[in-house]
């Protein structure tokens, strides 16, 4: 160990020894390892040059929905990727047969679709290297397990479930790290034979060795943790014969030919393992960059209990996969301005992994709204995007009002509407559901003689005078609809204006609160607003007549 590390801790006998000089050691020890000692060096990290293709993977375990740790992993492959000019792929990792969730392989491959995040290979698309989804590919962990066993780098455990937990309670009542005693190998040939002849079930464990070496995360710097002090040989084959995460992980990233494995700073205590499995295979590793934990803005852990953090949610919700992206990349950095608006290709044009900060990355959902509302803006000046704007706001407003029409009524969604709609409130919604809410936007309201209090001849004063006014006027706009308004207004006696734009307002939408009028005519349009008005009048008149 070089004089230049610093030691910040000592718990257990285990290390972890990291290097990036940006490193907030005091936060991630208290965060993630305070059971273990951390040692920090200066050296830099490396940049995006590489010899062969770049493949990077997304591996997902389908235990749950998509949520934003998990596009914040698939994100920064995807753009890591593309910013090499190389491939992005997609893995099942669904070895955990126990934790299964109904749905949600679907769920992560539609999240992958909405975002634009497409795999190059993966489980629906195939591959040269398939299949991609890892119980379709229990014959090759086989094959190759047979190859540890054979080179002594790992051996058959037979102790049962009940051995293994008496174990976990001594250490535990004698306050230490349960670890598994590695009896099993010390097991001869003929013990194993018997033991296999006898029909007694099994795992598979890994030796593992003494002789850890330290590596060099792209994120974290370098990196050492010495794993044999605080666990004991982990197991490589369950006894249903699925392998673990750990196994069936080094054996695809090396027949996937993965380069660069970039995932959560969870699985950095879990690389060296990973590396000593390289060596016994006598495999090259992939280079490793880990990414920093995803927290909420108070510092708590970002909990999937929570239920506000999965991907769907917020696409339900309205917001654009782009400014989702976007917002994710804000606190994890990997940028030299990490704070403007940018789209996909941006970010990618723009990534930068020495930029990766090591320290907690924290989701601030109040900027959330604000990013999705540039995204609109943005949106509006691209007639692509802004195609596909209207298309959506559409969608969701048949989705929701559609149902609720009676006979007489319809929805008013042809896209040169809802895109007028979309450019005068743009400034006023954070997200496309927000419009929603005015449903008198997209139907017409229904009416009856309640709806107005005022008597009925000031009412049909009010509205023939204006239904009058407007159809003569030329210009539909705001300022011009209120100066005429306020002109209308003043030539009737005896109506107190609250009134007046009252009436016109429970007209034109059938609510008393709301927009202004000027602007609900500037949005509804002459011939609408008119109709709406007509409407009114026509509503009211069989009574006074
Ligand atoms: N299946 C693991 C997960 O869902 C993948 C971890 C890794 O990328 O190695 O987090």
């Amino acid at each position: 160990m070089s004089q230049m590390s610093s030691m910040i801790t000592v718990y257990t006998g285990c290390s972890i020894y990291l290097s990036a000089p940006r490193l907030l050691l005091t936060h991630l020890h208290k965060r993630c390892y305070n059971k273990f000692t951390l040692r920090c060096y200066a050296t830099s990290t490396n940049l995006c040059t590489h010899q062969t293709p770049v493949r990077v993977r997304f591996a997902p375990s389908p235990t749950g929905m998509m949520h934003l740790g998990g596009l914040r992993t698939a994100l920064y492959n995807y753009i890591y990727a593309k910013s090499c000019g190389g491939k992005f792929i997609l893995r099942i990792e669904d070895t955990d047969q126990a934790r299964l969730m109904e749905g949600a392989e679907e769920n992560i491959k539609q999240i992958l679709t909405w975002t634009g995040l497409l795999p190059d290979e993966g489980p629906s698309i195939g591959g040269s290297y398939g299949p991609y989804t890892q119980s379709q590919r229990l014959e090759i962990y086989d094959e190759k397990i047979n190859i540890l066993l054979k080179n002594g780098s790992a051996y058959r455990c037979f102790c049962t479930p009940q051995r293994l937990n008496l174990l976990r309670k001594e250490a535990l009542k004698n306050r230490q790290v349960p670890r598994y005693d590695n009896r099993c190998n010390a097991l001869t040939a003929d013990q194993i034979k018997q033991k296999m002849e006898a029909g007694e079930t099994y795992v598979v464990r890994f030796k593992l060795p003494e002789d850890v070496e330290s590596f060099n995360d792209l994120v974290y710097g370098k990196t050492r943790h010495e794993i044999h002090t605080v666990e004991g040989d982990p197991v490589l084959i369950k006894s249903d014969k699925y392998p673990t995460y750990h196994f069936a992980n080094v054996v695809d990233d090396h027949m996937m030919k993965i380069t660069h494995v970039l995932r959560g700073m969870e699985w950095l205590t879990s690389t060296p393992k990973h590396l000593l499995l390289y060596k016994a295979f006598n495999w090259t590793p992939p280079t490793y960059a880990h990414l920093p934990l995803v927290m909420n803005k108070d510092g708590s852990k970002l909990s999937k209990r929570q239920g506000d953090i999965f991907v769907e949610k917020f696409k339900d919700s309205g917001y654009l996969p782009e400014a989702l992206l976007n917002f994710i990349t804000f606190c994890g950095s990997g940028y030299e301005d990490n704070k403007s608006i940018k789209d996909l290709n941006e970010l990618v044009q723009q990534f930068c992994i020495d930029k990766v900060s090591t320290h907690s990355a924290t989701l601030d959902m109040e900027q959330l709204d604000r990013i999705n509302r540039s995204h609109i803006c943005r949106n509006l000046t691209d007639d692509r995007q802004k195609h596909k704007l209207t298309t959506e706001l559409a969608f969701a407003i048949q989705n929701k009002l559609g149902k609720r029409l009676s006979t007489h009524q319809h929805l008013n969604v042809n896209h040169d509407f809802v895109l007028k709609v979309l450019q005068l409130r743009k400034n006023h919604i954070n997200k496309l559901q927000d419009l929603l809410e005015y449903e008198y936007l997209w139907i017409e309201p229904e009416l009856s003689q309640d709806h107005f209090n005022n008597t009925s001849e000031i009412t049909d004063e009010i509205l023939s005078l204006v239904i009058k006014e407007l159809e003569s006027c030329e210009v539909f706009e705001q300022d011009e609809l209120h100066q005429l308004l306020t002109s209308v207004a003043s030539q009737i006696h005896n109506v107190k204006s609250g009134v007046f734009w009252k009436t016109l307002r429970l007209a034109l939408s059938g609510k008393k609160e709301g927009p202004s009028v000027k602007e609900m005519l500037a949005i509804l349009g002459k011939e609408e607003s008119i109709k709406r008005l007509e409407t009114a009048f026509n509503l009211l008149k069989p009574k006074d007549k």
